[in-house]
């Protein structure tokens, strides 16, 4: 599991047997600290995704790479993403306390999200389809194991900077179709889960309405608010996961059948 602003406790409250541990040996820079849990016949990891490398780091800076990978290195089965996000307002629309599961997403920032750079490079390991880039499976699991809805929300990736979109930037993203606007966290993790052949299934609590008119803290009460609710929506998706394995002819696996890592070999940059 990675967990985000205000949610880096959502399992800790939950009471389940827990440990720290650190992965040290990590080719994309520093080591990455992790909490265990048992749920289950389940090994829970659980990441902080702004606190897993020392210093706390906000979305634009962080080293998704060097945690993804640990992720990888831990040889974990899926990965469930928490997420905070906006917003626009629209009559009948979603609203603050909300939870969406989502089905697709339009990248605004157009940052270099990949394993792939200088020495490590191949055309059939990093050009992957994007097609169920947020596994059907754990979208079933995380929308409480009812029926799988039609209903594919949306994710922007949408700004890199500390803060919110303007009013235009917002117009275009309901333009666009977007449901939820989110940081460089989420997306970016989805596509590097892609290229370590993990699936990698989001949930978003709604913190704000936007164009927000608050500040950053705002957002972190609001998440901490969904607390109790995500941790139950948790644990709720991993018991019917407990009962339905991850099929190996699931959606997401086409063209994502082996970790680029397996493909290549795990590189040293030194
Ligand atoms: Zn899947």
């Amino acid at each position: 599991m990675i967990a985000g602003t205000g949610m880096g406790e959502v399992l800790s409250e939950s009471g389940l047997p827990c440990h720290s541990n650190i992965l040290r040996e990590n080719p994309f820079g520093s080591p990455v600290v992790y909490s265990v849990f048992k749920y289950r016949a389940f090994q829970l990891i659980m990441l902080d995704r702004h606190h897993n490398t020392g210093e706390p780091l906000p979305p634009g800076r962080l080293n998704r790479e060097a945690y993804m990978y640990a992720l990888w290195k831990l040889r974990v089965g899926g990965i469930l993403g928490i997420s905070a996000v906006g917003t626009p307002y629209k009559k009948d629309g979603l609203r603050q306390g909300d939870l969406v599961v989502i089905g697709d997403a339009i990248d605004y920032v157009q940052d270099y999200y990949t394993f792939e750079r200088e020495g490590f490079a191949d055309l059939s390991a990093f050009y992957r389809p994007t097609n169920n880039l947020f596994c059907p499976h754990l979208r079933h699991a995380l929308e409480n194991g009812d029926h799988l809805s039609d209903n594919r929300f949306v994710l922007a990736n949408s700004i890199k900077r500390p803060g919110y979109e303007t009013p235009a930037e917002m117009k275009v993203r309901v333009r666009d179709g977007v449901d939820v606007v989110g940081m460089p966290t989420a997306f970016p993790e989805a596509l590097l889960a892609g290229e370590l052949s993990i699936p990698y299934g989001l949930l978003c609590g709604v913190s704000n309405v936007a164009p927000a008119k608050h500040n950053g803290q705002a957002v972190g009460d609001a998440m901490k608010a969904m607390v109790p609710e995500m941790m139950n929506r948790i644990l709720q998706a991993l018991d019917w996961l407990a009962d339905n394995e991850h099929p190996t002819d699931c959606p997401c696996r086409e063209g994502r059948k082996e970790s680029v890592f397996d493909m290549l070999g795990v590189p040293s940059f030194e």
